[in-house]
């Protein structure tokens, strides 16, 4: 596993602040916002950043250059916010959250540390062409400080794309306008769908209501010309239904742009409630194949997220790219010498074989 934090010295600062590490000394350093490397010893990698002194404890062999970090006051730590060398960047921008879903891989928190100013500058020294992924918790809870922040980033670097996770309860039709001059393009919205009834879908996200007013939201979002992601987390709960949610989607929701079928991720309710929920594809298909067969044969995209290849029968096994983020993936025993091992995305980190696929390896 990838530690996205790292032992540190830091100076003396009395704010969160963000700093972009170098490892050369190149010509285009911006030494306001850069820390430049000048030694290396017993495994701590030594900064210079504004004349002060930064000290890192990192593996010898572990890039760090271009990487975007958080120093907060009276830590003994940094935050590697973004990895230059990783296509899996997430900014966590809140833990608060008004929904409580059964599977939630990161539960809700009552508290929100207000990072935007700093999230902003992280953005903004991203490496060209970065998408970059903010989640939560729920990100608009903060609208209006979120769309400043994408907005400032889209105007200052047309480089730059957003994946933005949300519970799609939080779009109005005000917001329209924003939509579409700033974010139809260079924003994709990652928006869940549990159920193709209000009951069910409101019961595994806990909230009245949800599933109505995400069926006000999408539109909104749809009818801007902004794209959507929707995201089902398949449970032993709600994989029989599957097919019927891919008719409502195809039916009622057809203007998004894909749809992510999504293995549980074994971290948080995940891992609390994995013996509950925890659907085993590798033994029974059936259910998430008739749903893509539905989807794909009236045009919507579908992309199987989080499944080792060898659990997916050999016909779909080309819409399961390889999406589990680098710094929490891992391989098993079985995948020494697989021959699909080069484009599938293995396990999570927290994955624990004894509870998990019965079959498992290329037969
Ligand atoms: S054996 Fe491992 S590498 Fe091969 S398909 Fe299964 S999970 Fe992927």
């Amino acid at each position: 596993m990838i530690s996205l934090r790292l032992k540190a010295q830091v100076p003396p600062i009395a704010e969160p602040l963000i700093l972009r590490l170098r490892e050369t000394n190149a010509k285009d350093l911006d030494l306001d916002k850069e820390a430049v490397m000048i030694g290396e010893e017993n495994g701590w990698r030594d900064y210079d950043y504004c004349g002060f002194s930064l000290r890192i404890e990192v593996a010898p062999t572990e890039s760090l250059d271009g990487d975007v970090l958080l120093a907060v006051p009276g830590r003994a730590s940094v935050h590697r916010l973004i990895r230059s060398q990783s296509r899996h960047n997430t900014l966590l921008i809140t833990e608060r959250c008004d929904q409580l879903c059964v599977m939630c891989s990161q539960p809700p928190k009552a508290g929100h540390a207000d990072l935007f100013p700093q999230f902003t500058q992280a953005v903004l020294l991203a490496p060209a062409g970065a998408t970059v992924g903010l989640s939560g918790g729920e990100p608009l809870l903060y609208k209006d400080q979120l769309f400043d922040l994408i907005e400032t980033a889209l105007s200052n670097r047309p480089d730059l794309r957003f994946h933005v996770l949300t519970n799609g309860q939080h779009f109005e039709s005000g917001d329209k306008e924003w939509l579409r001059r700033v974010a139809r393009d260079r924003v994709l919205w990652g928006i869940p769908i549990y159920a193709p009834t209000p009951e069910e879908h409101d019961a595994i996200v806990a909230k009245e209501g949800a599933f109505h007013r995400l069926m006000e939201s999408m539109p909104v979002v749809a009818t801007s010309g902004a794209r959507i992601e929707l995201r089902t987390v398949v449970t032993a709960r709600n994989v029989q239904c599957l097919p019927s949610l891919a008719t409502l989607i195809t039916t009622v929701l057809p203007f998004c742009s894909s749809w992510a079928v999504m293995q549980l991720e074994p971290i948080g309710f995940g891992r609390m409630n994995w013996d509950a929920l925890f659907h085993d594809n590798s033994v029974d298909f059936e259910p998430i194949a008739r749903a893509m067969n539905i989807a794909l044969a009236r045009g919507v995209d579908v992309a199987l997220f989080n499944f080792p290849l060898c659990t997916v029968p050999e016909a779909y096994r080309i819409y399961a790219p390889a999406t589990i983020s680098d710094w929490k993936q891992k391989f098993l025993e079985p995948c020494a010498g697989c021959s699909l091992r080069a484009r599938c995305g293995g396990f999570f980190e927290w994955y624990d074989p004894n509870r998990g696929f019965a079959h498992l390896g290329l037969t």
